[in-house]
């Protein structure tokens, strides 16, 4: 062999292997993916970044996927002749710290307590009670009317709407509990022993009704009041479970706020200030563990390797597929038929001569004649012309509709696959849905569902993540600002 040609083996040779001594690849930054944009989603990544932000070294991405083409979930909007209104998650309760917290942060403007409607239960034939409306321009004027609301309801009810409200103060101030500081609050690896914890756990073993009896709250009461109640907000009645039933009658006291131009906002600006990659129009339609990650395809035929899952939304109506299969108990969902209607009650349908007679807001008792849950007046534009919300557990077809309407000029109907249909005793869905690393922020919501609960599962399911995978236990819950507003008073506010 000529000397050239060796030389050239050997160039050739020193050139190979100093190509092979690459550098080090830059570490694979783990991704955490969440199934669905709703509040109890967009939570999960405010938590995960806000706790592991002292960390320097705990790097992740973060892929959010929606299948609409908006975030909000079940908080959203609709947009009636130029005024916008909540369609479904609308009040917010004074100690909901979470919620609270959102607004500060992300700078939004809360709709101040309005003043109380009127109310009236109507039992299919005649209104079996009724308040007066408080809302005028002089503040001594609504404060004087409240006071003689609450004189007429005492006189009907007595001393048991006082045991109602103390049930009430009773679950609410163990509830707060979900506000600790880290140092007495543990990371709950179940709903039921997250319940149990703060002393919640029993208000789910049996239905509102027995809790009530036991409050010593009378028949009348619960039969009247509370069941209006809780068909407005879970379109149930008193069969329902204890908790869900005392969030329920949380849910009709006084200082009940929201977010100026819709609570989809708390989403939205939470998912903006926390360095995601939002995927919208994408649905998740299968999760498959592969070993040492999940892959999640989507109906636009992509595919998504994350060390980390977080299932969102309730599973109930869907057909997401888990590869290997995950067991969750069976759960219905409340259907609630929201209608918003655009003009004119008609006063001939509740017996009376003018609409004007017609409480503002109108409560139902369980009578299965009765085609609605509550109908409530969002605006009065005129005497002529209102803005409607109609709640009801089937469609309201536009022959019913032309019972209860002397006029209609817009109409919009939405099915709400709502809340789960409650069932004491309450059986819960892990939160760790394959004991490794894929979860499930809805199995809170056979507790309660609301905002504020999505958001409190979200919180304790980032807790998880973070001791669990990253091996990292959040220090201190100083990054999270808690306050509360007052206010007393009782009326239903939707
Ligand atoms: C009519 C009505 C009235 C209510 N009133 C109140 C109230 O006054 N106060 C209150 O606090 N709460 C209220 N609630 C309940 C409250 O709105 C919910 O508990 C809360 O918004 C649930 O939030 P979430 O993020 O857990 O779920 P969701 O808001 O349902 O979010 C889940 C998201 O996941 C998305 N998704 C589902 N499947 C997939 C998939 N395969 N791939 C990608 N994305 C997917 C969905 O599109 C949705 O955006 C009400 C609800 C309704 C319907």
């Amino acid at each position: 062999m000529s000397i050239f040609i060796l030389m050239f083996l050997l160039l050739l040779h020193s050139s190979s292997s100093s190509s092979s001594v690459l550098p080090e690849p830059p570490p694979k930054i783990p991704t955490v993916c969440i199934v669905g944009a709703g509040i109890g989603g967009s939570s999960v990544s405010h938590f995960l970044r806000t706790y592991s932000s002292p960390n320097p070294n705990l790097n992740f991405k973060i892929r959010i996927f929606e299948r609409n083409g908006v975030v909000g979930g079940r908080t959203a909007t609709m947009n009636i002749a130029g005024d916008t209104f909540e369609a479904g998650g609308s009040i917010l309760h004074p100690k909901n710290l979470h919620a609270l917290s959102y607004s500060k942060l992300l700078n939004l403007t809360v709709n101040d307590p309005s003043s109380s409607s009127s109310i009236g239960i109507w039992d299919g034939k005649k209104f079996l009670f009724k308040t007066l409306s408080a809302k005028s321009k002089l503040p001594f004027v609504e404060k004087i009317i409240s006071l003689v609301n609450s004189v007429r309801i005492f006189l009907r009810y007595g001393v048991s709407i006082l045991k109602m409200e103390s049930f009430v103060q009773s679950a609410v101030g163990r509830f707060s509990k979900y506000y600790e500081s880290f140092e007495s609050r543990p990371i709950f690896e179940t709903v039921d022993a997250m319940l149990e914890w703060a002393g919640l756990y029993n208000l789910t073993t049996s239905t509102l009704r027995l809790e009530l009896d036991d409050a010593g709250l009378s028949p009348l009461l619960i039969q009247e009041l509370v069941t209006v109640i809780t068909r407005i907000n879970y379109g149930q009645n008193v069969s329902m479970s204890g908790l869900a039933g005392a969030v329920s009658l949380a849910g009709s006291g006084g200082g009940l706020w929201s977010i100026k131009g819709g609570n989809w906002q708390m989403a939205a600006g939470l998912i903006n200030r926390s360095d995601v990659a939002l995927h919208l129009h994408e649905e998740i339609e299968s999760i498959s563990f592969l070993e040492e990650y999940y892959e999640l395809n989507s109906t636009e035929g992509k595919s998504y390797v994350c060390e980390v899952a977080v299932v969102a939304t309730p599973l109930d109506e869907l057909n997401i597929q888990f590869i290997p299969p995950v067991s969750i108990p069976k759960r219905k969902l409340q259907h609630t038929h929201t209608t918003f209607v655009r003009g004119l009650l008609n006063p001939v349908y509740f017996g009376l001569n003018v609409v004007s007679e017609i409480p503002e807001l109108v409560g139902t008792i369980e009578d299965p004649d009765i085609p609605f849950s509550s109908i409530s007046v969002l605006k009065q534009h005129d005497e002529k012309n209102m803005t409607y919300k109609v709640f009801s557990r089937q469609p309201m077809d536009d022959a019913l509709l032309d019972s209860v309407f002397s006029a209609r000029t817009e109409t919009i109907r939405i099915n709400w696959g709502a809340y789960p249909h409650y069932n004491a005793p309450e059986v819960f869905a892990p939160f760790i849905l394959d004991g490794l690393h894929l979860y499930y922020v809805n199995a809170f919501e056979n507790a309660a569902s609301t905002m504020e609960t999505s958001a409190v599962s979200a919180e304790n399911i980032a807790r998880l993540i973070l001791s669990r995978f990253f091996g990292q236990v959040p220090l201190s819950t100083a990054n999270t600002t808690f306050s509360s507003v007052g206010g007393e008073g009782l009326h239903v506010d939707l």
